[in-house]
């Protein structure tokens, strides 16, 4: 990090602005500056996951590879997925230590991009199985610390459907897509059967940004998790409000990363568009945006989360570690920065927040 990176705002210019418009209009384009500015200690931070009497931080966005897994998307040419420069490595040892260390209580599991699919339906079928169960029998060894969101083979979306019901039978809390497969975005009329599945078992489902169509040229041979992602995640939850999935599905709980993508600088403009050019939606942005959940992977402070807040709320906010894909040393600096934050609205810190939000993400009725 550079001399001027570090010269960040301090706390009390962040509580200042913390809830104001004025966050919004720098909001995620500054969150490169990274999580490590957070100024001195808030007297309220908690280094402890069950402070203030809470149940504990929940990880929602803990990815996992195996073996199995990397060799079969290697096979197809997966050797730098996404642009980023190596697989990452995760086994189950570490995987509880990190949460242990970190005061985690308890993580969801998820398969990562570039996801099950690499072009051939019945291999995506095999191979979702396949990450699937082992999560299960991570979940069933480790039941008070994991929980799973199971990789579906789309665009295959009959296969999807299959394998949604298998998995949520067989324990997994809910579901991670991407945020396209192969093009197909989520508003796609094609998904209806699916979302009519999840729906019906008020499924959790974890929108995870992949390549977009096109990257070759729009990434100028930079990872796309960069930027690429993103402006997929953006764009896709964009399409699932306006096409009225989240207008006919209302049980549907749908947790978008990285605080919002770039939503939280964008909603106006969204809304604007319905509003002023008539864009038809099924529902006003306003409404879609405050049916969405969202976690802290990435760059969450000092500007991402408030900007968030200030456009969605603090209510549906909950903790992601986007562990094994993100180094250690950076997990543990949006931590620190969690914990160094002013605190929220109604609650002592943030880690709190997120701890009870994620009690009411993962409620099993
Ligand atoms: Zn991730």
């Amino acid at each position: 990090m550079s001399d001027s990176m570090s010269a960040g705002p301090t706390i009390n210019r962040r509580r200042a602005l913390f809830g104001t418009a004025a966050v919004a209009s720098t909001a995620v384009l500054a969150a490169c500056a990274g999580p490590q500015q957070a100024g001195a200690p808030s007297s309220s931070a908690a280094p402890s996951g069950t402070a203030g009497g809470g149940a504990g931080l929940v990880d929602v966005h803990a990815h996992f590879v195996t073996d199995d897994y990397i060799a079969a998307a290697r096979s197809v040419g997966h050797e730098k997925p996404d642009g980023m420069p190596a697989w990452p490595a995760w086994n189950i040892d570490k995987q509880l230590a990190d949460m242990d260390r970190r005061a985690i209580r308890k993580a969801v599991l998820s398969i990562s991009s570039p996801g099950v699919h690499f072009g051939d339906d019945a291999r995506a079928a095999e191979l979702a199985r396949t990450v699937n169960d082992r999560a299960t029998a991570e979940v069933r060894a480790h039941p008070t610390r994991l929980d799973h969101f199971a990789s579906l083979p789309l665009p295959d979306v009959d296969a999807a459907v299959v394998e949604a019901r298998r998995a949520l039978s067989a324990g997994a809390i809910g579901v991670i897509v991407m945020s396209n497969a192969g093009g197909q975005y989520l508003g796609d009329a094609a998904l209806e059967p699916l979302w009519a599945e999840l729906a019906s078992r008020r499924a959790i489902v974890l929108v995870h940004p992949t390549s977009p169509p096109g990257w070759e040229r729009t990434a100028l041979g930079r990872p796309r998790p960069m930027l690429e992602f993103m402006f997929d995640t953006t764009r896709s939850v964009v399409d699932l409000g306006f096409s009225g999935v989240l207008a006919r599905h209302p049980e549907l709980r749908i947790v978008v990363p990285h605080s919002g993508a770039t939503l939280p600088i964008l909603s106006e403009r969204i809304g604007l568009f319905q509003k002023g050019i008539g864009v038809p939606a099924a529902e006003p942005w306003a409404k879609t945006l405050r049916k969405l959940w969202f976690d802290t992977a990435g760059t969450p402070f000092p500007t991402a989360i408030p900007a968030l807040a200030s456009q969605a709320g603090t209510e549906r906010i909950v903790y992601g570690s986007d562990s094994c894909w993100t180094p250690d040393a950076a997990i543990d600096a949006v931590l620190k920065a969690i914990d160094e934050a002013a605190p929220p609205t109604g609650a002592r810190n943030w880690r709190e927040l997120a701890a009870a939000n994620a009690e009411q993400l993962l409620r099993r009725d």
